[in-house]
């Protein structure tokens, strides 16, 4: 699918072209809300930055509303995304958006990034936000209904589903919580996971006590079903091998994130996740390398706190250009 296909930047000032092997201030890998938010608040600091990206807009472009943005009402992924590029492009920053960056390396105090194609582009401070991916239960049915009942953020979505059945697919925190807060939204919640319940006592005992909620444990989801829109899944009861049909509108698959965190693996230090490990002003364990967004350890993934993650990366990154 072309996500820049509707994307119309005809009001843009143009952007320079990023020009290869010069020594920018920063460069940043990502045009999610952390990347895009760094280039805005690096470029009002006045620093020569440059953003390197593949998907513009990130998995914001995958998202068919969004409803928690303050000051945003009744957005589509992609109007927000367009409205985040348009106001970067005031400011005239440079985007390379055809190729990967493949490898990055730190050589003395300097950043080189090398792209797909082979070009190299090279920085004094650099900001990796790179996002991620939810990780998906990888059964039938389930890429076919995406978005048209299946979904991957509780907090997004939840309220979609008002007065509806749904079910959580996971057993760790995340679902078990997102389990909690959607008891409170939706008719019933019916979590089902292949395993037992890795989540903590306390959330657990929470979710006990919800009157409009159902557990399978040790029951695997096989298929997600539907007719246009999502009416339930298939799932085996490991415990008697039974086949089984849960009915429901909604499938939300809550079993965690996969950082994109393959660039810096090698480089910087990583949480038992694999995201990368952040201070609070978004360093990371090597110096000038900046981190903000879903592939940091920060926790909950969402657009606002990406946005504002990138924005504390750029400053941090300022102060440090200022300093060398
Ligand atoms: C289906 C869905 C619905 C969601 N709904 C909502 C919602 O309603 N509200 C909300 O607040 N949050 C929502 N989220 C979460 C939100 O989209 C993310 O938290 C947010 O987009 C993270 O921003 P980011 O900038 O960190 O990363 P991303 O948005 O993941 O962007 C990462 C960027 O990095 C680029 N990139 C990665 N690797 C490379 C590389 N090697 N070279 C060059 N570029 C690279 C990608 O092309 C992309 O531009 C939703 C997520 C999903 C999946």
């Amino acid at each position: 699918m072309d996500f820049n296909l509707n994307l119309d930047f005809s009001s843009q000032k143009k952007s320079e072209s990023v020009r290869e092997n010069s020594l920018y201030d920063l460069l940043i890998i990502g045009s999610g809300p952390a990347g895009l938010n760094a280039a805005l608040y690096a470029k009002r600091k006045g620093l020569e930055v440059a953003i390197l990206s593949v998907k513009m807009g990130g998995q914001v472009l995958d998202t068919s509303s969004v409803e928690n943005y303050l000051g945003i009402q009744g957005a589509t992924g992609e109007s927000l995304v367009h409205d985040f590029i348009s106001h970067v492009n005031t400011l005239a920053v440079p985007i390379i958006k055809d190729e990967s960056v493949k490898s990055i390396e730190k050589i003395e105090d300097q950043f080189q990034l090398t792209l797909g194609n082979g070009a190299v582009y090279k920085s004094k401070a650099l900001i990796v936000a790179t996002g991620s991916k939810p990780r998906q239960l990888g059964v039938k049915g389930e890429a076919e209904y995406s978005g048209r009942g299946v979904a991957y953020c509780a907090i997004c979505d939840g309220p979609l589903f008002e007065g509806r059945d749904v079910i959580i697919a996971g057993g760790g925190n995340s679902a078990v919580e997102a389990a909690i807060d959607l008891s409170k939204i939706a008719k019933t919640v019916t979590l089902v996971h292949r395993s037992q319940l890795r989540a903590d006592q306390i959330v657990i005992d929470k979710l006990n006590s919800a009157e409009n909620v159902k557990i399978h444990l040790e029951t695997q989801i096989t298929e997600v079903v539907g007719e246009n829109l999502v009416t339930g899944v298939n799932a085996v009861d490991k415990k008697t091998n039974e086949t089984l049909f849960i009915p429901a509108e909604g499938v939300f698959v809550e079993i965690g994130y996969l950082p994109n965190n393959e660039l810096v693996k090698d480089l910087v230090s990583l949480n038992e996740s694999g995201e990368i490990i952040v201070n609070a002003q978004n360093e990371t364990s090597l110096k000038g390398l900046y981190a903000a967004g879903d592939v940091t350890d920060t926790p909950y993934k969402q657009i606002v706190i990406a946005a504002s993650e990138g924005a504390k990366a750029a400053l941090s990154a300022n102060d440090y250009i200022n300093h060398l």
